[in-house]
């Protein structure tokens, strides 16, 4: 033999372990569904993760058992990240936003047998509990609640369960690539398909995405995780979290701007995690309340576009830097992350704006490529639009239950979304491929026409979709909602200048709220459905 390197499985216990062990008093401040704070440490959900284990274990449930999840970003929730894949088992999250038929068929199609779930969903779970059709323990994560237990036969608490495991509890010597968690994509077309990641996936993933030029989390960081536990493992926050040893402060279900601003100042959270719409809510309580927060020096923004605006407005007025990343369900989430290069630090203020409204550079470990319609790889220079594709070891290659694969033929992933590469490697979404507007044979972006509305001051959100158009095929319009007086007139001559003339929208719907979905972002197919046809009536 000419030598040997040590072959250590790379598994989620580790990183609890390495956080009880080097950053046990560091604190994990939480927010209870009660609104409480509360505020534990690295070593205390430590303890709890192995109690948890021990009792699943004790349960008798088998390896790879799915354990839901229907819960907030709490410390109880964090301790079942680390418990239930620690032990072997799989952390299925769900998404309590979704509809209620849609959480049935991700629940049995996972064939979960424990549900977890937070005070705030007893009622849905109660109702729902004879359609789950696999779930054998309901676990409500609190201590014994009569009146709870009076709503749901048999429901066991987390507080409870755990008292019976042992704090001691050896991990289990697992094998890097067995599954540890599992996420639904949301399904707005079809039904929702989920990826489930492994053990080594997810490692890999936190520890290439946490370099400086990425996510750059360090163990004097006060990291809040706004994006939902149930949303892609909050994006891996609480792994990447436990791995530098920062300090988490975990916002429970008050999601709006002025609990969020209490939460940063109180706690000095240094940065945040989080789609656009919560920093748009964030900007409007900071306006309101004269927060100036002072500790926060950095969001991270992802899910969406991220608007020109709002980066402005956070980097101008409170100096907080908005760091945009890209990713999805299936890439676990994150693939690349808005960072700099020296070269851009001599470049005039707009033409450096111009580069961090874009969604960055790959990770390591996370290859993009552009294609045109045949497959034929695209060059990387800025300007020519294709599929986006991704390939990597945290890219899903078969979605949980499924025959076939996900992948092209020579095994990379499509991404659904059209993008630019610059030389440097950054990369721009202009759209998400069944979005984009084709008007006269042109393509127009929905995100260059929104990002412009919702830099009108009168403007607090807009989405364009494509209206069908006798002549040009598709026709972009816009659906807006106002924070101020504006008329039609005045916000399409606001477009002058900034895009072709004939790529500014034909008409603008102002409305009183953009359809979101459950994970924050605006259906589009809605908006389709409801105006699609509005352009038709009296086109020649
Ligand atoms: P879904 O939106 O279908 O629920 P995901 O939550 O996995 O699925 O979202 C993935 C999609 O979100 C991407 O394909 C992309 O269209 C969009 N997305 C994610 N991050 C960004 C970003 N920074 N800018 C623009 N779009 C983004």
């Amino acid at each position: 033999m000419l030598g040997k390197m040590m072959d250590q499985q790379l598994l989620i216990s580790s990183l609890i372990d390495h956080a009880a062990r080097c950053h046990g008093r560091t604190e994990i401040v939480s927010v209870e569904t009660s609104g409480e704070v509360e505020v534990t440490n690295w070593s205390e959900v430590h303890c709890n993760a192995r109690r948890l284990a021990s009792a699943l274990t004790g349960l008798g449930l088998p390896p790879e058992t799915r354990c839901g999840t229907i819960a907030w970003n709490n410390r109880r929730h964090l301790e079942i990240y680390f418990g239930t894949s620690g032990a072997g088992f799989i952390c299925h999250t769900l998404n309590p936003r979704l509809h209620p038929d849609q959480m049935v068929y991700i629940a049995n199609d996972a064939e979960d047998r424990v549900m977890f779930f937070d005070r705030t969903f007893l009622p849905a779970v109660a109702q729902l509990k004879d359609r789950f059709t696999t779930v054998e323990h309901y676990v409500l994560l609190g201590p014994r609640d009569a009146e709870a237990a009076a709503m749901l036969d048999g429901l066991q608490f987390y507080d409870e369960l755990i008292a019976q495991g042992d704090a001691d509890f050896i991990w289990p010597e697992l094998d890097e690539r067995q599954p540890s968690s599992l996420c639904y994509t949301s399904g707005t077309t079809g039904n929702p398909k989920g990826v489930l990641y492994t053990h080594r996936s997810t490692l890999l993933h936190s520890l290439a995405g946490n370099h400086p030029d990425g996510l750059a989390i360090s163990a004097r960081d006060t990291v809040m995780p706004v994006v939902p536990m149930f949303h892609v493992n909050a994006w891996g926050v609480p792994y990447t979290a436990a791995a530098a040893g920062a300090k988490l402060v975990l916002p429970g279900p008050g999601l709006d701007g002025e609990s969020l601003v209490g939460l940063i100042d109180g706690h000095e959270v240094t940065a945040a995690f989080g789609v656009p719409t919560i920093w748009m809510g964030l900007l409007a309580a900071l306006e309101k309340t004269g927060s100036k927060v002072p500790s926060l020096t950095r969001t991270i923004v992802g899910g969406a576009p991220m608007p020109p605006s709002m980066y402005t407005a956070f980097r101008d007025k409170y100096d907080v830097e908005l760091i945009q990343a890209w990713g999805m369900t299936e890439t676990s989430p994150v693939a690349t992350v808005n960072q700099t290069l020296s070269q851009h630090a001599k470049l005039p203020q707009d033409a450096q704006t111009a580069i961090r409204v874009g969604q960055g550079r790959a990770l390591f470990g996370a290859e993009i490529r552009l294609v045109d319609e045949n497959g034929n790889t695209l060059p990387q220079d800025g300007k020519t639009q294709g599929d986006l594709q991704v390939r990597g070891p945290w890219v899903v290659h078969t979605y949980f239950g499924k025959e076939q694969h996900a992948l092209t033929e020579d095994g990379w992933f499509d991404t659904g979304d059209v993008a630019t590469i610059d030389p440097d490697g950054f990369m721009v979404i202009r759209d998400r491929s069944k979005d984009i507007i084709k008007s006269g044979g042109e393509w127009i972006s929905t995100v260059e026409l929104e990002n412009i509305a919702i830099g009108h001051p009168a403007i607090a959100n807009a989405a364009a979709i494509a209206a069908k158009h006798e002549k040009w095929d598709e026709r972009p319009i816009l659906v807006a909602v106002k924070s101020d007086d504006v008329g039609e007139t005045d916000l399409l001559n606001f477009y002058d200048g900034k895009v072709a003339s004939w790529q500014v929208p034909d008409r603008v719907i102002f409305v009183d709220e953009l359809p979101l979905g459950a994970t924050g972002k605006v259906v589009k197919l809605k908006l389709r459905e409801a105006y699609a046809d509005i352009l038709l009536e009296g086109t020649t």
